[in-house]
């Protein structure tokens, strides 16, 4: 029988989740489901020091936004848990011992002190210092004391650490899934920290472990983990597990919108876009970061702008529902360079789904800003007409009101800029006139009285242009809104003809 295929998103609870992690979540959520395999959330919380309250439950609540529903994992359970490395704390001790016992780790006595002398002196040389296969011969460790020592060390409650030991001068190499073929040298790698002295296991060590015992099969993951992989490979056969190590695919990074790098959560409040899925607030800085969710993001648009950050369908589809996403996904269409962050896009892909969003919904979003208001809304036909009309105006619900105010608010004042431009000293009267043809008018229709209002603007032998703005102008204050005739229809005779006659009252007083 064919392996079952099962990944990971093994995020670290040291702050809010990037859109950068969102996506790697995403990718791993759409290789999992394409492939019917499962899709487990882990939380590698075993850095204690960089632990944030609050990141956990940040994480959580971003993915359930985004539906991007695990499988297994913390919050869920699942036959492999606990889920959460910090749970799982008993069961690493053996797995760095076993590395011992086969040569492939040892013990490491150099206090921080020491070790931060080592660095001060080399960066004093303009070097840097690192503990690998040549200066760990010289230091503290199971390597160059005897036996006798270290046990005596280890009995007398001196803090001790495990460090991984490097093969000296070995090429180690992968088969990434979307990089291709990668080398390392290992004489350029140093000997990681497996085993903490406070009983932690590394990320390192914890993360392999977990992989083997949660029987993952792909680690989809970014960039950032490329240099640890080689390590990783070399934890897989130290510790008997080659034969089965998971495959390994790294995601290209998220570039800023313009310049150089890396986006980062900083570029979000320069630039004015959110980089966080969620608002996220520090609860021990106090910061606050803007959120999709917050600044009125449908997860689905942001979903979608997201899987087109380093991967593409092979052809120019941009538009795709996470049902279609799971039909389409493939790691061979991931690409291995930065993809470049466009919050215009991102803006685009929300206009996009908002027009495909039910009008019923659209048409509540609007009657609750009417309400928030205190105005009216009327009659609720009237209502989810405005809005399939000014719908494509707007990128976000919010902008309902700001697009379809003037159906609901006599215009307070007017566009001094238009007014200048466009109300001639015959406009007044030209306005009246018109008020008056419309009194007539029957068949209050925006179709009908395009038409005979056509026909009484050539009579009148004058300019369709010229009379336009001034009207609008009227009506909803600036040159602005939808089709006039349909605003005339919609704001019905008697509100049409009340508008106008302030217009001609009230402009003419503002000319003064
Ligand atoms: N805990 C790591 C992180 O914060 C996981 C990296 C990996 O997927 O191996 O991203």
């Amino acid at each position: 029988m064919e392996q079952k295929i099962r990944v990971r998103f093994a995020p670290s609870p040291t702050g809010p989740l990037h859109m950068g992690g969102v996506r790697t979540a995403l990718f791993n959520y759409l290789f999992a489901k394409k492939n019917n395999g499962d899709f487990l959330l882990r939380i590698e919380d075993t850095d204690q020091h960089r632990y944030v309250p609050g990141a956990e439950e940040y994480i959580i609540e971003s993915l359930k936004w985004c539906g991007l529903s695990p499988d297994e994992g913390v919050g869920i359970g699942g036959p492999y848990g606990p889920y959460r490395q910090s749970e799982r704390k008993q069961l690493y001790f053996k797995y760095a011992e076993q590395l011992i016992k086969s040569g492939n780790a040892y013990y490491a006595f150099d206090t921080p002190e020491e070790l931060t002398q080592l660095r001060t002196k080399a960066e004093s040389e303009k070097k840097n210092f690192s503990y690998d296969t040549h200066t760990r011969k010289e230091l503290k460790n199971s390597l160059t004391l005897s036996e006798k020592t270290v046990n005596e060390k280890i009995k007398n409650g001196e803090p001790w650490i495990i460090r991984f030991k490097m093969p000296e001068n070995e090429t180690v190499t992968e088969d990434d899934l979307i990089r291709g073929t990668v080398k390392f040298n290992t004489a350029q790698l140093d000997d990681k920290v497996l085993y903490k002295a406070d009983g932690m296991p590394t990320y390192h060590l914890a993360n392999v472990v977990d992989d083997h015992l949660m029987k993952i099969t792909h680690v989809i993951r970014g960039e950032e983990w490329l240099s640890s992989m080689p390590l990783h490979i070399l934890l897989y056969r130290a510790l008997g597990w080659e034969e089965n190590k998971p495959r390994f695919a790294h995601l290209p990074l998220i570039l800023k919108p313009v310049g150089k790098g890396k986006l980062s959560k900083r570029d979000g409040d320069k630039m004015g876009f959110p980089v966080f899925p969620i608002e996220w607030n520090n609860p021990e800085t106090k910061e606050n970061f803007r959120g999709y969710r917050e600044d009125g993001y449908y997860p689905e648009a942001f979903i979608n702008m997201l899987s087109l950050l380093g991967w593409n369908a092979g052809d120019d589809q941009e538009l795709f529902s996470l049902k279609e996403l799971i039909e389409k996904f493939s790691l061979e269409h991931v690409g291995k360079s930065g993809a470049r962050f466009n919050p215009e896009k991102a803006k685009w892909f929300n206009h996009q789904y908002l027009q495909k969003r039910d009008e019923k919904e659209l048409t509540e979003n609007l009657h609750e800003q009417l309400n928030q208001k205190n105005i009216p809304s009327g009659n609720l036909d009237r209502l989810a007409r405005i809005v399939s009309l000014i719908k494509d105006r707007c990128t976000f619900a919010s902008e309902l009101w700001d697009n379809a105010f003037y159906f609901f608010e006599a215009p307070k004042e007017y566009e001094a800029k238009a007014v200048k431009k466009r109300w001639k000293k015959d406009t007044p009267y030209k306005i009246r006139e018109i008020t008056d043809f419309l009194r007539g008018v029957e068949n209050w229709n925006a179709e009908s009285m395009k038409e005979v209002f056509s026909n009484f603007i050539t009579e009148k032998e004058w300019s369709f242009g010229q009379i336009m703005v001034p009207l609008r102008l009227s009506l909803v204050g600036s040159s602005q809104g939808v089709d006039m005739f349909l605003i005339l229809e919609l704001l019905g005779k008697e509100e049409t003809i009340k508008r106008l006659e302030t217009a001609v009252e009230k402009i003419g007083k503002q000319q003064i």
